[in-house]
Formats: structure tokens, sequence, C-alpha cells
């Protein structure tokens, strides 16, 4: 039998201590007991993606809510932008058609972030955009996209900015309110710590008065509705209880550390992990590197995918292939959550011998891990 471990950009690993809260014995959700819970992972959520502002829970994956950001704020024919730098931005595009919305769809190369000036110039060529799509870490190429500059644009307008911080939150810097984003969502199995199952949603004032004039069909997802249980700590369905459980304990670690410590220490690893592939003759794959992830291209000749393979058949390390036309190029390790330096460590340990066994031998045998010991812990 193998250890497993996790070094992918969802699902990431979950501690001992949320796994014990995960298997509590269940209580009924409309309890008193419950709606104290409820309460203070209400409150949290809020510092986690540092609002003022409801941050819902929801049962789903992460695409759950963003269908329900496209569903609950817009109505068919509306125009919306559209940033598409890869896998996640092309979700918005396909949801939002999906929906009948009129989309002006911006192209960003692959690894790139896209620049102010692109999405201003967007905006003034169609002046009767009511909403921006976007991503805050484009995790199939592991870039950070300028949230801070694109909410510059939308903070004083009437357009929602809705951002899909599913893999970036907890990593990426994110100030929700001092930005002026008005929605941000995320998924429960990458920075949280905890299994999917559950997402998570912030609703700025501007996205109420979105909500009253979509005329979009939706029921369970209908934000109205969850806005209003949320104001009595409660939910219109059954919660997945257990997951919130989980949920109470992520949100005590996640203060524990603090959010800005965090942000730091996962830039650090992101930098390290990028000078490990560096040290090992590779190229990291971003022009603007996530801190949730790196992607790094394979060497010329060897298929990403086989590195992979071999990782998990061999040594029971988790990496994620490239996506789309990347698939065979790159590959994948994540730093969120749970994963710390000692994690990268091993991993680029094992990573050096796979990547000899696959007939790449370009490096010294431990280049990798000493260039992490001096960026870590140097
Ligand atoms: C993982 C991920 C998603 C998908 O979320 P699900 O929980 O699988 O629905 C969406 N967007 C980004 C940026 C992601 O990394």
């Amino acid at each position: 039998m193998k250890r497993r471990y996790l070094m992918t950009p969802g699902p990431s690993p979950v501690p001992a201590v949320i796994r014990e809260a995960l298997a509590t014995e269940i209580m009924h959700h409309r309890t008193d007991e419950f709606i104290e819970i409820l309460k203070e992972t209400n409150e949290g959520l809020k510092y986690v993606f540092c609002t003022k502002n409801p941050v819902l829970t929801l049962a789903s994956s992460g695409t759950g809510a963003m269908e329900a950001a496209v569903t609950n704020f817009f109505s068919a024919k509306d125009k919306v932008l559209v940033i598409v730098g890869g896998k996640f931005g092309e979700r918005w595009a396909e949801i939002t058609k999906s929906y009948g919305l009129d989309v002006v769809q911006m192209d960003v190369a692959l690894g790139e972030s896209p620049t102010v000036e692109g999405v201003k110039k967007m905006l003034d060529a169609n002046k009767d955009i009511k909403g921006i799509f976007t991503t805050l870490c484009e995790t199939s190429t592991a870039t950070v996209f300028d949230i801070k500059g694109i909410a510059s644009l939308t903070k004083d307008k009437n357009i929602l900015l809705t951002v899909d911080a599913i893999s970036g939150l907890g990593q990426d810097a994110l100030l929700t309110d001092e930005w002026g984003v008005d929605v941000v969502i995320t998924g429960s199995q990458k920075g949280f710590m905890l299994p999917p199952g559950l997402a998570f949603m912030s609703v700025s004032e501007k996205a109420k008065g979105f909500i009253k004039t979509s005329t979009l069909p939706k029921y369970y997802f209908s934000l109205a509705k969850a806005l209003k249980s949320y104001e009595k700590n409660d939910t219109p369905f059954t919660p997945a209880v257990n997951l919130i459980m989980g949920l109470k304990i992520s949100i005590d670690l996640i203060k524990k550390d603090g959010i800005e410590n965090m942000w730091a220490n996962f830039r650090k690893m992101s930098l390290a992990a990028q000078e490990a592939a560096k040290a090992l003759g590779l190229e990291v794959f971003s022009k603007h590197p996530s801190s949730s992830l790196t992607a790094i291209v394979a060497p010329s000749g060897i298929n990403a995918k086989d590195v992979v393979k071999k990782m998990r058949k061999e040594y029971g390390v988790s990496i994620a292939a490239g996506q789309g036309e990347l698939e065979q190029k790159i590959f994948r390790i994540a730093h969120m959550g749970w994963i710390n330096g000692q994690d990268l460590m091993m991993c680029f340990s094992l990573l050096e011998k796979v990547l000899r066994d696959c007939g790449y031998t370009n490096f010294k045998l431990g280049a990798s891990v000493a260039k992490l010991q001096e960026v870590i812990y140097g």
C-alpha cells in the first residue's frame, strides 16, 4: 500500500483536525446548536474574504456558485465581458452563453494576465456592458490576474465584477472590499483545506441590486432566498452539515495564521517552486505566476502526462498535467491550503528522480531541493 500525497490544485490535502470534525456525529440543522455554528462560519468567512458583506455557503462544487452568479445577477441578452486566458475563463464563457447572455469575449494569451488598459478598451468600445466575469488564479496556466486593476474600472460604475477565486483564495491576495470586487467565489477543496462539496460567494450591495432586476430562472440557487435565510444564520435547504463542521475548524486555522501571513507564505513557496524549476533547467510557464500553484514546462521530448503518471504510480504523489492544448506540455504543482514547504521538498526530490527515469538528466541531483531549502528556510 502506498501513501497518497495530494499536490494538485484541488482537491488539496485535509488536515487531521478537520477530518476529525468531519467525522463528528451528525446533528440536525434546524437546532440552536447548528445555528450557532453557522453564525460563526458566516462571520469567519467575511474575514477570509476580506469583506463586510455576506458570504453565502452553498452545497455544491465551485462551479455551482459560478452558475448562480450568472443566473441571479443577469438576464438573457444582457451584455457582459468575459475574460478568457485558459480553461476556467472558458468556463465563464460557456455558462454565460448557456443562459443566453450577450457575451463579449476578451482573449488573453495562455500564461498572460489581462492588462487594465486592455479591459478598459473593451469597456470603452461596449458602453452597455453590465458585468465582467474573470478569474483570480487561472489554474490551467497557474497565472494570477490583476483583479485590483480590473476592479478600479468597475468600482464606481454600475458594472458588476464577478471573480472566480476558486483556486486563488487564501494564497493570492484579494482585498474584496478595498479593491471594490462585487462577487467573489470559491470552493471548499482548495485553499480551505476541506473535501469538495461547498461553494462560497460574497455578495456586495451593488450585487444585491442586480439580483432585483435579474429575470433568468433559478430555484435551488436562488440567491435572494439564500440571503434571506443567511440573515437568520439559516439555509433555505439542508446544508452540508458535516462539511460546515469542518469549515469551522478550517476558519480557526486560517485566523490563527492570519490571512496576510498566508499570502506572504504562499508567495514565498511560489517563488521557491519557480527557482527550484529553474535549478533543474526547466522553464516556468506563466508570465505572472500565481501563489497557488506553479506550472512547469516539461523538458523537450518528454510528455508532461508521463511525468504526472510516474509520480502517481511510483510514489503516490499526485501533481496535475496541463489542460486542453497544454495537456502534454506542462505539469502543475500546487502550493495551497494545507500544502507546505516540506511537501514541496518531497515533491521536487521525487520529480528529479522521475525526470531522470524519463531520460532528462540535465541537472545535478538535489539541485531543486537545495533551492527550496534556500528560499523557504534560508
Ligand atoms: C477548481 C476550479 C474550478 C472548478 O471548481 P469545481 O469545484 O470543480 O466546480 C473553477 N475555477 C477555478 C479557477 C478552479 O481552479
